[in-house]
């Protein structure tokens, strides 16, 4: 007997045919002699559709209101996905974020969950429920506020109350089955995983690889969850994402990712005098708003520099403001915002001992006429931020050239 969280994406979760499939699946599992907790996403476009109504009341809805609007999205299927089991015949109860315990800070849209208390959860199970948890979402303190986590929130969900229930396993069911070598949906001839190590996972997730949310594959590796990445629509096996291991090393290139989720900000002609960066990304930092990639530009004259720097396109009006009202102070000449463009990186822990990849990834871009605007590199990743219509083909070559494609 073993305990197993179940976490179900927004496709996985479409539909009412779809949810009596995840029921049938939960039922099963638990017939099994498993204890099973379900995490389910809003369906598919739910969230999305949420957001768009907010935007037609409103430019910039307030936080506060947004987060009570989105979590109704995951409260809709957690109730219906409790129902479909009974259905079945099997008892089960759903949970709200708040009710499971899910406790968080007060950075509406994008909480961090603070602890889970996980004793009703515990209880139900213990009682022999299947407990069904609305994911991608929590409260603050004291139950006074309701949070979300952030886009793809769900698999935080299901990976932090794994860890808060000691989970044996934790099922990650979403519309492939598996983590693969690229985006499966740019290019059929990617290859799915085995396993992966759990800083591979962190790397391709925060670089766009949104199979896995990146703060939930950060958990999953602090407290050694053990994931599988699954598909709600057949049998097939699925992605470990594990411990390194040594073979791991012996592949120079693991993966690909891209995102398009990306937005450049320059500020340009600032004076070159220490501080200015400082001043710049506090205020950024002060607004909540992740700062990605960063390039300063010295001017041949030495008097004046160009910053550029990188923030989701979500955020990207307000990171111009901030920039703007710190430009005007420190007498910058002006700032610009550029959204039409992607980000496309190489990952892979073999890169540690291998030397020559960052070339090659510039040459085969170079090749093919693409040009580069900016670049990051890690112990065990590369980036390049290019003209958004050249994504596709840069993720292409790149599978190919590094030998990722299935032979
Ligand atoms: P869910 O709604 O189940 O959370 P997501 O849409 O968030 O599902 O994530 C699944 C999608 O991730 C896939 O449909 C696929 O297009 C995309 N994806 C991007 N990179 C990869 C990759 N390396 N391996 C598998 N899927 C990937
Ligand atoms: N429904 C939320 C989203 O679309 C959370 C999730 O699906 O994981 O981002
Ligand atoms: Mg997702």
């Amino acid at each position: 007997m073993a305990l197993i969280v179940q976490k179900y994406g927004g496709t996985s979760v479409g539909s009412v045919e779809r949810i009596k499939a995840v029921a049938a699946r939960v039922v099963n599992t638990a017939k099994e002699g498993n204890k099973v907790v379900v995490v389910v996403s809003a369906m598919s476009g739910e969230t999305d559709k949420l957001i768009n109504l907010a935007n037609q009341i409103s430019p910039r809805p307030g936080e506060r209101e947004m987060d009570m609007l989105l979590s109704s999205g995951e409260r809709v299927t957690s109730a219906l996905a409790a129902m479909a089991v009974e259905a079945l015949g099997h008892k089960a109860i759903s949970l709200t974020g708040r009710q499971a315990g899910i406790i968080t800070d007060t950075v509406h849209t994008k909480a961090r969950i603070s602890s889970i208390k996980g004793d009703r959860i515990i209880k139900a199970l213990d009682d022999g429920y299947v407990v069904v948890i609305a994911g991608f979402q929590g409260v603050t303190e004291g139950a006074t506020d309701v949070t979300t986590l952030g886009r793809g929130g769900s698999d935080l969900s299901a990976v932090a109350v794994a860890a808060a229930v000691k989970a044996d396993l934790c099922e990650i069911y979403t519309d492939v089955d598996g983590v693969y070598t690229t985006d499966p949906n740019i290019v059929p001839e990617a290859r799915k995983l085995q396993k992966i190590s759990y800083e591979e996972m962190l790397e391709l997730a925060s670089l766009g690889a949104k199979v896995l949310q990146t703060r939930s594959v950060e958990f999953a590796m602090k407290y050694t969850v053990p994931v599988v990445v699954r598909s709600s629509f057949n049998n097939n096996p699925g992605t470990f994402v594990v411990e390194e291991d040594k073979d791991m090393e012996d592949v120079v290139v693991s993966g690909i990712a891209y995102d398009k989720n990306q937005a450049k900000i320059t500020v340009v002609d600032v004076p070159d005098k220490p501080g200015i960066a400082a001043r710049l990304f506090n205020a950024i930092a002060s607004s909540n708003i992740i700062i990605d990639m960063i390039v300063q530009n010295i001017s041949s004259d030495g008097k004046f520099a160009d910053i550029s720097f990188t923030v989701p396109k979500t955020d990207a009006k307000r990171a111009v403001e901030v920039a703007r009202s710190i430009g005007s102070e420190v007498g910058a000449k002006r700032v610009d915002l550029r959204e039409d463009i992607s980000k496309v990186s190489i990952v892979g822990v073999g890169m540690r001992t291998h030397s020559g990849v960052a070339a090659k990834m510039f040459q085969l871009l170079a090749d093919h006429n693409i040009n580069i605007f900016m670049i990051s590199t890690s112990e065990i990743k590369v980036s390049c931020l290019i003209d958004l219509k050249f994504t596709e083909l840069a993720v292409r070559v790149l599978h190919e050239s590094f030998g990722l494609a299935q032979s």
